[in-house]
């Protein structure tokens, strides 16, 4: 139950310096520059973290936890995501979604999914709804999902600006929105609508009008996929001064898109509120090319391990580790209302990532359980193959 970490430098995302850190429990009980010896008694683990470098573990807000894709046939439906998957990718929080498949794929068995992966000792949470509207729902309607669901904490990934959207007017958005709003506030919940951006050029349209027109705060929306086109990028700002948070995409890399670690440099430099953006990964989510008639010509499938990938480019680029950590970590989870979550800090849920100086994943600790020790898993999933 007692893990201490030893010389560790911390970045809590703020830069502790070099500290000892103590878990108990699943939670961070103690971090001082120098913590004392524990009674052999207590037989606490110990782990020697010199030059390695401790961070939050990652918050990654949209997974396709039971797989996504299918847009080209049913042998194109990807496999659920395996845990491994998740953690040797640094990430110990995650949020399910749906996507374009709101028909064979379930919120029933996305919500089943993310309570798997909770048993397995992961932090997971899921949207109700899909790319579509009206959204598929478990209880029949969004506010009860989000009441009344434990794991449920949003509306998502709403399909804009996208040929596969169930093309929404302004009063579809506005309802579901509100929807999910006042059902955030009586579940105290996050009550978010995380919008799939599509390469359409409305681009953010819709959501300008919907923050032009209705009393919902801007906080409810969650725009992802901004780095998809360099035209869609370079319009986030003026949402994100808004006050609405922005979400890159941690696409793998084909030498065409736009890739996390360019667009959170640029974001920085070009000195917008670094409050107001976010980065997830899309894992397991098809990551199809169409043509101008709509056909699949290509796909790929999403990694979270692009999240490290990307801090591991931010590092090579020398940017600044306690100015761009909250993008993957404070940042999602006050997005989300994930209070434990994303900061190193006494008290909160001990969910940490040991990385090398490079930034590749040595250990990995979720809910104070040592998850990956040396690059390896001490974890799988029941039916996960080594
Ligand atoms: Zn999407």
């Amino acid at each position: 139950m007692l893990t201490m970490l030893r010389k560790a430098h911390v970045y809590a995302p703020e830069d502790l310096g070099v500290v000892d850190l103590l878990i108990a429990d699943g939670r961070i009980a103690a971090i001082d520059s120098e913590l004392p010896s524990l009674p052999k008694a207590l037989s606490a683990q110990e782990f020697d973290l010199s030059g390695h470098l401790l961070i939050p573990g990652l918050i990654d807000a949209h997974v396709h936890v039971t797989g996504g894709g299918g847009e080209a046939g049913p042998e194109t439906r990807v496999p659920p995501i395996a845990l491994t998957h998740l953690t040797l990718a640094g990430v110990t929080s995650c949020v399910g979604v749906l996507g374009t498949d709101g028909t064979t794929r379930t919120v029933r068995d996305l919500v089943a999914t993310t309570l798997g992966l909770r048993a397995l000792g992961l932090s997971a949470w899921c949207y109700t709804g899909s790319y579509q509207i009206p959204p598929p729902t478990l209880t029949g309607s969004v506010r009860d999902d989000i009441v009344f669901i434990d794991p449920i904490i949003g509306l998502g990934e709403l399909a804009l600006s996208d040929h596969r959207s169930s093309q929404p007017t302004l009063d579809d958005l506005l309802r579901v929105a509100s929807d999910a709003y006042v059902a955030g506030m009586i579940a105290n919940k996050a009550g978010v609508v995380h919008c799939h951006m599509g390469s359409g050029e409305r681009g953010f349209e819709l959501l300008h009008k919907a923050l032009d027109t209705a009393e919902i705060p801007p906080r409810v929306y969650h725009p992802t996929h901004i780095n998809r086109e360099r035209w869609l990028f370079d319009a986030a700002p003026k949402l994100a001064r808004r006050g609405v948070c922005v979400d890159v995409t941690a696409f793998p890399d084909d030498g065409e898109t736009m890739m996390a670690a360019e667009a959170i440099a640029r974001w920085r430099k070009e000195g917008h509120s670094m409050e107001r953006l976010t980065v997830s990964s899309d894992g397991a989510g098809c990551l199809p090319t169409f043509n101008a008639d709509g056909r699949l010509i290509k796909m790929d499938v999403g990694r979270p391990n692009t999240l490290l990938e990307a801090i591991q480019g931010l590092i090579a680029e020398g940017e600044p580790l306690a100015e761009i950590l909250p993008v993957f970590t404070t940042n999602v989870a006050r997005q989300l209302a994930l209070s434990q979550k994303g900061r190193i800090a006494v008290g909160a849920d001990a969910d940490l990532a040991a990385l090398d100086p490079s930034g590749s994943l040595r250990h990995l600790w979720a809910m104070g359980t040592c998850m990956v020790q040396e690059s390896k898993a001490l974890q799988t999933g029941h039916f996960e193959t080594s």
